[in-house]
């Protein structure tokens, strides 16, 4: 049984009242998380901490974040184990996915950050420089699907422009942001910088959001809570950066190379059980290679290794939407069923036969469930895979048309032959309800700064 605690000012502490953690793979206590409702006194101590941080040169708080990457590679299996306990999702993801690139993401920004340049724009009589000033304590709040990727993709580009941060991990997987904690204790983070604080989401969480001291938000989560922590923070002026749901379309067109496109779709469709927010739910297929396609892709299902979703509750809200998808007139194609053990698994599913304007087909499971449809015209596939509120990323395969059509899709991010090929120095973020604002690159660095103009008369 873990002890997971508050990281305040570089000490660790518990509430009174707590609340446990409960693995999906067999529904076990593993861990117990403080129940926090206040952030003051911590948001007082990275108050503090943070004027002395943001003096720092930007290579020397890179230099910070090499050193943070540096001992997290070297502890990447215990990540990984922490990872697996706490989301259920097999090892091999675990390490290979979420631990490997919350190193990445230190490592990342510690490189992009020396290599930026100081602006400056000259006029005939002046010159104009730009600086990047912190903005000074900033919230993070993140979802449970990829903890601590999700977490240090935040932490990394705060740290580094000489912000102080509150950190707040999902309630249901505290594990690895607790042992980051514990690492930056370690090697000797100066205390303050990074302060963690666990507890449900309406409580510390609205806590974060709505504190005047912390004057920026990042929030990545679902959109009925996006709305909430906008509604909250737009009138207090503060930053805002939000990652919302998605439902996104994984297009196959007549021209596309199925050796490479059944294993591509079928990885967006369920790897992480289908919780990634860039997961393709929705699979459009040109009508012409339809019946090929699906024998292949069912085939290549069977052996597809998945965990469990995140939760018994959770799994009950995706076994809803296979009910759902069967009243609107959905054919179960594969799976559909509970296994018989504990935890709570459910097998991948694939659906056919609905309208794309189903509710199944336009609303966000967040789970392994999959609604296919036949497109014959290019207009077709394009009003497809638009016509949801959401607009957060997709996938086009084809040999020829790719670009031109992914150019077409309203979402923020869209892949041609491949799907979660990630360059972290491009915009990442959603149109339409998924969300407001981009990070990553020079997006995320100007999120966590206030860009300052000086303007030097030289008459
Ligand atoms: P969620 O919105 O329930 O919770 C996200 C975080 O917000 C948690 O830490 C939660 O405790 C906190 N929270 C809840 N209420 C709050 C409030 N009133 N004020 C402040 N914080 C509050 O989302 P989830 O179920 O943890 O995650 C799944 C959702 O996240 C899906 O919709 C998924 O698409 C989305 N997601 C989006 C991205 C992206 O980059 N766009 C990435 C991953 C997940």
């Amino acid at each position: 049984m873990i002890q997971v605690e508050n990281l305040v000012g570089g000490k660790f502490s518990t509430t009174e009242e707590i609340i446990d953690d409960i693995s999906p793979l067999n529904g076990e206590v593993i861990a117990s998380i403080p129940r926090t409702r206040s952030v003051d006194d911590a948001v007082a101590i990275a108050s503090s901490a943070q004027p002395e941080w943001g003096a720092l040169s930007i290579a020397d708080r890179a230099d910070w974040l090499d050193k943070i990457a540096d001992a997290l590679e070297e502890r990447i299996e215990r990540i990984a184990e922490l990872e697996s306990l706490d989301t259920g999702k097999p090892y091999e993801v675990s390490r290979n996915v979420d631990a490997a690139r919350s190193v990445y993401n230190f490592r990342f920004f510690a490189a992009f950050g020396r290599e930026q340049k100081q602006e400056i724009f000259e006029m005939d009589d002046a010159t104009n420089f730009v600086l990047r000033k912190p903005i000074g304590v900033v919230g993070l709040i993140s979802p449970w699907n990829l903890p601590l990727y999700l977490m240090t993709w935040k932490i990394a580009p705060a740290l580094l422009m000489g912000n102080a941060i509150i950190a707040k991990p999902s309630e249901i997987t505290p594990l690895t942001a607790h042992y980051l904690g514990q690492v930056c204790t370690e090697i000797g983070l100066p205390d303050g910088l990074l302060n963690i604080v666990h507890g449900y989401g309406p409580e510390v969480g609205q806590a974060i959001v709505e504190h005047p001291d912390i004057k920026a938000i990042s929030f990545t989560g679902g959109t009925a809570t996006g709305r909430i922590v906008a509604a909250t923070a737009a009138p207090m002026f503060k930053k805002l950066s939000l990652e919302l749901g998605g439902k996104n379309a994984s297009i196959v067109l007549a021209d596309a190379d199925l050796d490479k496109t059944v294993p591509g779709v079928l990885r967006a469709s369920f790897l992480n059980s289908g919780q990634i927010c860039l997961c393709g739910s929705r699979v459009l297929v040109h009508s012409s290679i339809h019946d090929e396609f699906m024998q292949r892709y069912l085939k290549e299902l069977e052996s597809f290794e998945i965990g469990p979703v995140i939760s018994e509750e959770h799994r009950a809200k995706v076994l809803s939407y296979i009910e759902l998808a069967q009243k609107e007139g959905g054919v179960i194609l594969a799976g559909g069923n509970i296994p018989n053990k504990p935890g709570a698994w459910i097998e991948p599913t694939v659906i056919g036969g609905l309208s794309h304007a189903s509710r199944t087909a336009t609303e966000e499971i967040f789970g392994p469930v999959v609604t296919i449809h036949q497109f014959d015209t290019d207009e077709e596939a394009l009003e497809m895979a638009n016509c949801t509120e959401y607009g957060l990323s997709g996938s086009v395969w084809s040999e020829s048309r790719g670009r031109e059509i992914a150019e077409q899709i309203d979402s923020g991010m869209v892949w041609v032959n491949t799907w979660l090929h990630r360059d972290l120095r491009v915009p990442f973020g959603g149109v339409k309800n998924s969300g407001v604002g981009r990070e990553g690159g020079t997006w995320s660095l100007d999120f966590f700064s206030e860009a300052v103009n000086i303007c030097v008369h030289e008459g």
